[in-house]
């Protein structure tokens, strides 16, 4: 069995959080509630079996999200409450405008 690459491990450090801009999460592309607290051993989306860390600095010691190397889905590690937390209180450490490179989400749907 596969296990989920672990070598390429993503930091993102620039996040924009503006509370008052709907659900973030939502806004990343985060479908659904499920969380891999073990990680993930394949893409929901696409099925793909290598999928990268993705940590917040700041966020939390461990990455929050798991993305997909092919079509960079994202994964929930945490529950999406815990998520925002982390996420809302890494961004306090960040004085800059902040923006994440995040692919478009035409292959959804
Ligand atoms: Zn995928």
């Amino acid at each position: 069995m596969d296990t989920p690459d672990t070598d390429g491990m993503s930091v993102y450090a620039d996040l924009v959080c503006d509370p008052n801009a709907g659900d973030l999460l939502d806004n990343l592309g985060i479908i659904g509630n499920k969380t891999y607290p073990d990680g993930v051993e394949n893409c929901v989306n696409c099925g793909y079996k290598k999928l990268a860390n993705l940590e917040v600095l700041g966020a939390h010691s461990k990455p929050l999200f798991y993305i997909c190397r092919r079509c960079s889905h994202l994964h929930l590690r945490f529950t999406r409450p815990y998520t925002m937390k982390c996420i809302l209180k890494a961004e306090s450490l960040y004085s800059n405008p902040l923006s994440w490179d995040m692919p478009q989400r035409e292959d959804y749907d």
